[in-house]
């Protein structure tokens, strides 16, 4: 592999960055794993994100159901203060004409789309019920560096914290 930056040749491909000037060439790597193309970032959002359009009609549809909360409040409170129960066709006019007004407003103008782009980010021979290739390393290539333990505090370890106390107990019974 070359830099595309320097067009210096790397000793392998699995080099991070350029010895020459740097370059990252990890992302590199993997578009050309993926025959040129840059693979999809993973956002976090996927298939966790409502579209505009979900979000807006759940709101009309909650502000709708926000109705036989308030109209029996309002009528409550207008019996209480002993008035006209004009309270209660306020709330329920504010509600099931904004919850509707909301839900059509949804459907009409607000995208449908999940996210940014995400569909067309995906490559069109790729089969969508696949998940995308793995972007990192399995634990399982994991290897120990080796004699990493071989230091001198470990071998040494102190004895657990009963060890003591149960001396002790053994020098009180003497
Ligand atoms: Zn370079």
């Amino acid at each position: 592999m070359h830099c595309p930056k320097c067009g210096q040749q790397q000793i392998s491909d699995e080099t991070r960055f350029c010895s020459k000037c740097g370059f990252l060439l990890s992302g590199v790597a993997e578009v050309v794993a993926n025959q040129g193309l840059v693979p999809a970032q993973d956002t976090g959002l996927t298939g966790k994100a409502d579209s505009p359009r979900r979000r807006g009609i759940k709101q009309g549809v909650f502000l709708f159901l926000l109705v036989f909360l308030l109209a029996p409040l309002t009528g409550f409170i207008s019996m209480a203060l002993n008035i006209e129960p004009t309270l209660v066709g306020i709330a329920v006019v504010l509600c099931v004409v904004g919850g509707l007004l909301r839900t059509i407003y949804a459907l009409m103008f607000e995208s449908g789309a999940t996210g940014a782009s995400l569909p067309a980010a995906l490559p069109a021979n790729q089969n969508r019920s696949e998940l995308p290739p793995a972007q990192s390393i399995p634990a399982s290539a994991y290897t120990s560096p080796g004699a990493w333990r071989d230091t001198n505090d470990l071998q040494h370890q102190p004895g657990s914290v009963t060890d003591s106390t149960t001396k002790l107990l053994q020098k009180d019974d003497q």
